[in-house]
């Protein structure tokens, strides 16, 4: 541990209103509905109310994205609708310092990574999908729309996961109704303002705020063609139950539990920065964190002493500050989570090693762990943690490593460790996983799919790849063979 000096960014850059309404119709609106509070994770201020939106909200909402689609959107050509797509991806970047404060301030994510990998990825994914709505007729799913989406994303990253959502979606021509999660509204509340500076079409963007039966509502309204969620396995099957038997398109990204696996001719200091980042990046709340480090009995030894070393030069706290690395658990509830189950691995027999530090006395917090000694029957080996805790095993050869990276219900991405690249390619083609990183980790890009297998979900975001969901796959018999 050493002394440095703090460097916070300024929140004074953002206008947190009291309280917030429902963006209907290019609008924002009181609703019939409640509201609920969003609270700043790192020190549990209250930072606004927010309206909650009721069955009558979602179905107004629906309505103004339906004539939005039959009157303006659908009709447009693929190069207006892009023009729009390019002006938010610009004022998203013009205003970017903005939203990645808010991000940090509602989230209590680091603002190094909310202003240097979110907001930025987020612009791109804008650009990128612009760059698309004129050339549909190339992408290999044909040209049209399906109509009003309803998208569902979570808390871990408010505004990327919008942007994955909102930008494929428009670029297709559909319209939406998206709803952020209830700890982290903000930013797609700010979102709004800018579709609105950007002066997109009424009803083409609508955002609902709310909880789970906010949710609920969108992905079961009958007039709703698309249904998109990122979030929680057991949530992503509860809406496959409900959609199910209706036409409804479907795309689920839901949990997983990443091996990154380290061979013993892997350039150990880079390894070990891909370990940190695969964990403690975004405190570990990412579904395809490298939350379960795989690494070769030789090396093993080795490795766990420059992680540990590595460990304890991270910064954490105000997530406004820029030297900060980790910042603060999204929630008292997800925090409760993290320390149940990193309770049940102390009972399972693991070994906990975590971080000295001193924790913020307000806010939610949780160090740096890991857990060796960990089998694969352990729970923590088994089950999203979705927190700064990984949890460590050992394997003797290739075979043995893909077996037990594969061990597991879900198969969202990997990471593979190894100066050789015959060895990257074989483990590449081995392991069950939508994406496999080769000697990096947690890499973004617009232009490449990300997407899992098993209880991961189904269905693909960015890329080509990423039209897909949004478009009416030709049938075979109509498609050029
Ligand atoms: P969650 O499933 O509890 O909530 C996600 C969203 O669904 C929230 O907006 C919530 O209000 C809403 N919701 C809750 N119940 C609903 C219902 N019955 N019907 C419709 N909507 C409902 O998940 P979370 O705790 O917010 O997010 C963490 C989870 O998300 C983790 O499991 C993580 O792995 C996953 N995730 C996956 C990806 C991916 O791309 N695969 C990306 C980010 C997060």
């Amino acid at each position: 541990m050493f002394e440095y000096a703090p460097a916070p960014e300024s929140r004074a850059i953002v206008d947190i209103k009291p309280s917030y309404g429902l963006f209907i119709n290019g609008e924002f609106v009181d609703g019939n509905g409640t509201s609920f509070k969003t609270v700043n994770p790192a020190t549990e201020e209250v930072l606004a109310e927010v309206a909650e939106a009721s069955d009558a909200d979602v179905d107004e909402a629906v309505k103004a994205a339906r004539r939005a689609y039959t009157r303006v959107w659908s009709r447009m050509s693929g190069a207006e609708r892009a023009k729009y797509l390019y002006r938010i991806a610009r004022i998203i970047q013009e205003r970017g310092r903005e939203l990645a404060v808010l991000e940090s301030i509602d989230n209590g994510k680091p603002i190094k990574e909310s202003r240097d990998v979110d907001v930025p990825i987020v612009a791109a994914h804008f650009f990128y999908y612009a760059g698309w709505a004129d050339k549909l007729k190339y992408s290999g799913y044909g040209e049209t729309p399906l109509g009003v989406a309803g998208q569902v994303i979570p808390w871990n990253f408010p505004l990327l996961m919008l942007a994955w959502k909102i930008a494929p979606a428009l670029a297709c021509g559909n319209t939406v109704v998206l709803k952020p999660a209830e700890t982290t509204p903000l930013t797609a509340l700010l979102f709004a303002e800018i579709c609105q500076q950007a002066d997109l079409p009424p009803g083409v963007v609508n955002i609902v705020t709310g909880a789970g039966e906010t949710g609920r509502a969108i992905v079961s309204h009958p007039d709703v063609d698309k249904v998109a969620f990122t979030g929680s396995t057991e949530v992503g099957k509860a809406i496959a139950r409900a959609v199910a038997g209706s036409d409804k398109k479907v795309t689920l990204e839901l949990g997983g539990k990443a091996a990154n696996i380290v061979f013993d001719d892997a350039p150990i200091d880079q390894a070990v920065e891909g370990i940190v980042d695969g964990i403690f990046f975004n405190q570990g709340h990412v579904c395809c964190a490298g939350s379960r480090l795989l690494v070769q009995e030789s090396v093993a030894d080795e490795v766990l002493e420059r992680l540990k070393r590595r460990m304890s030069t991270l910064r954490m706290g105000d997530p406004l500050d820029k030297n900060t690395d980790v910042g603060a658990i999204n929630s008292g509830e997800q925090l409760m989570r993290i320390r149940e189950l990193s309770e049940v691995g102390d009972a399972e027999g693991a070994e906990r090693w975590e971080v000295a530090c001193d924790l913020p006395t307000k806010g939610y917090w949780f160090p740096p762990t890991i857990f060796t000694g960990v089998s694969q029957a352990h729970r923590i080996a088994r089950e999203e943690i979705f927190g700064p805790v990984l949890s460590v095993l050992t394997f003797r050869t290739p075979s043995e490593a893909v077996e037990k990276a594969n061990n597991t219900p879900f198969g969202l991405s990997a990471g593979v460790w190894t100066d050789k690249g015959s060895r990257i390619l074989s483990m590449a083609n081995r392991l069950r996983a939508g994406v496999v990183w080769a000697n990096t980790f947690n890499k973004f890009d617009p232009t490449s799919p990300f997407g899992g297998y098993k209880e991961s979900g189904y269905g693909r975001e960015g890329g080509r790849h990423g039209l897909e969901a949004y478009l009416k796959t030709p049938s075979l018999k109509g498609a050029d063979a």
